[in-house]
């Protein structure tokens, strides 16, 4: 006999057994019973939760001659339905672009069904149709015949055109939660006849993230190993998941400053096949984890949450930390040696984590004095070796011809920031600005793509809110956006380049910022203050000239010893 994957063998052929979703199967059935079906809808929703299952119960059930709360599965239709679904057409729209098919829909649109009230035609990842096809089907949605309805399903609503949208009743479908998956595997499980231990189920529900095909995938891999005794190590085997205690022990190691254990770890890692991005992931996972149960009591179980409290991280290593490791998932992608950028990063992090926040002064924080230019200076005691070593080394490869941030540490940072808004407003220009926000919705388009997915799934949450020729500024709704955007902010002028073919130097604030900036600019345009465009690459040696003179006051502040400027 051969085999049948367990996905296809427990696909819910009703709606009784559809898993999650409740509030979408209801408001389904209610339409057949109160007749209030229509002729388009749109499913979305994540992978594996349920849009295509719930598309064929529904075709099948509006087609039902009993029904009542569900398909009846004795009429004539449902009899028929089982053997022939020449009625109910699926279309996979991701395996070509599907133009001839939807012409041919267009040409047999018309045509009734064979035995059935309604010809559905369902089309799956309806996004990744050609520009040509969706016209097509435009045309069709516009004058739907009486005996035809449409199911379009995707996983990205935002691809496709409005002009579909809009002749659409459109149903969001959620990830499906843990309870429903640990209750669906268990139930296939007893079904197989397999005993696995519910520590096992849990993480194999908690893997698939609210995918219920994942989850069922999974647990088919699970059972073919056929294995006693199967534990959560052999899931990560098989998923290529790194698991928490993973992380845990990285950072147990970092934290304990065990740097000969750490990097035998890695290397065992690296042997046992993990993919060291895949890893720094987990590890920023950690660290929004590690936020989360600072801000949140209840909201991990007790023993992860127990786990997390054995650490002790300051609020500005987590921040500095999630710098490294943002910037780190992006040089991975360009290097051919993985487990040395990997081990270089950890020693950075180490760094971090040797300073204690006593050491660590904003200077801003301590005098708050009216001099902008000591505002903009942050102070830190970085006077460890390896801190100084790697500045070394970055200064080396300096590029002339920008002013680097590495080079002089946050305060050129903040230097460069100033002189890019300094230079915004200089020459501004509303037409330029006009035409970059026209255009800003292409970052839709890299929201799936490999390169630079990250970049546009941060630019979306904000806005361009000043430009020039030259010069883009935008604001973020809060400061959580700004050291990423700071600390990628070469590659997110690449990115742009790509979308707008210009290259623009950018600089990001918070609204808050930006409203302030707003008003100094409108009181300095009453004043007739004009804004200099300063040359960026004039600036390396006056800042470090403020340096000095920043250094000395400092130190009359503070005393030598505890205070060292960068
Ligand atoms: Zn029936």
């Amino acid at each position: 006999m051969s085999y049948t994957a367990l996905y296809r063998k427990y696909r819910p052929t009703n709606f009784k057994n559809v898993v999650g979703q409740d509030v979408i199967v209801d408001v389904l059935k209610n339409s057949i019973i109160n007749n209030h079906v229509t002729h388009a809808y749109l499913f979305t929703g994540p992978r594996g939760t349920g849009k295509t299952s719930i598309a064929k119960i529904f075709a099948h059930a509006v087609n039902c001659q009993n029904f009542t709360d569900d398909v009846c599965g004795n009429c004539t239709v449902c009899k028929e339905l089982q053997v022939n679904d020449t009625d109910i057409i699926e279309i996979d729209a991701a395996s070509n672009n599907g133009v001839d098919e939807i012409r041919t829909l267009r040409d047999n649109v018309k045509l009734l069904p064979n035995f059935c009230k309604y010809k559905i035609y369902i089309i799956d990842e309806v996004h990744m149709l050609s520009t040509g096809a969706f016209n097509a089907l435009l045309k069709t949605l516009e004058e739907p015949p009486e005996h035809v309805i449409f199911i379009l399903a995707t996983t990205e609503p935002n691809k496709i055109p409005l002009t579909i949208l809009s002749r659409c009743q459109r149903f969001d479908f959620n990830k499906i939660d843990l309870e429903s998956l640990v209750k669906r595997l268990n139930f296939i499980l007893s079904n197989e006849n397999v005993n696995l231990p519910d520590d096992v189920i849990k993480y194999i529900a908690k893997l698939s993230d609210g995918g219920l095909r994942d989850a069922i995938n999974l647990l088919d891999q699970v059972i073919s190993l056929d294995k006693e005794n199967i534990t959560i190590e052999d899931i990560d085997k098989l998923s290529g998941n790194v698991s928490i205690s993973t992380i845990f022990r990285l950072f147990d190691y970092l934290c304990d400053k065990k740097y000969d254990l750490l990097l035998d770890y890695v290397s065992e890692l690296s042997l046992n096949g993990r993919n060291y991005l895949d890893i720094v992931n987990s590890m920023l996972l950690f660290i929004r984890n590690y936020s989360i149960n600072i801000q949140i009591n209840d909201y991990f179980d007790k023993s992860y949450s127990d786990n997390l409290n054995k650490y002790s991280i300051s609020h500005d290593n987590l921040i500095a930390i999630t710098k490294l490791l943002t910037e780190l998932t992006y040089e991975m992608k360009n290097t051919t040696d993985q487990k040395l950028l990997f081990e270089i990063y950890l020693f950075q992090i180490s760094n971090i984590l040797d300073q204690s926040d006593e050491k660590e002064v904003s200077y801003s924080q301590i005098q708050n004095t009216d001099s902008e230019v000591i505002n903009n200076l942050e102070i830190k005691t970085e006077n460890n070796p390896q801190d100084i070593i790697e500045n070394e080394n970055k200064k080396e490869k300096k590029d002339d011809t920008t002013l680097k941030i590495e080079e002089s540490g946050e305060s050129s940072l903040k230097k460069l920031k100033d002189i890019r808004i300094n230079n915004v407003f200089s020459e501004a220009s509303k037409d330029i600005l006009n035409s970059v926000i026209k255009d800003y919705d292409r970052i839709n388009d890299y929201i799936s793509s490999k390169l630079y997915n990250t970049f546009a799934a941060l630019l979306i949450d904000g806005h361009v809110v000043a430009a020039s020729k030259e010069y883009l500024l935008f604001a973020f709704p809060d400061e959580s956006y700004i050291p990423v955007f700071d600390s990628n902010y070469k590659q997110i002028e690449i990115f742009l380049n790509e979308i707008y073919d210009i290259s623009y130097k950018i600089v990001a604030v918070t609204f808050n910022e930006w409203e302030n900036l707003k008003k100094e600019f409108i009181y300095n345009k009453k004043n007739n203050i004009s804004y200099v465009k300063i040359d960026e690459n004039d600036v390396k040696l006056e800042v470090r000239d403020n340096l000095n003179n920043l250094e000395n006051s400092a130190l009359d502040l503070f005393g030598e010893d505890s205070i060292s400027v960068k």
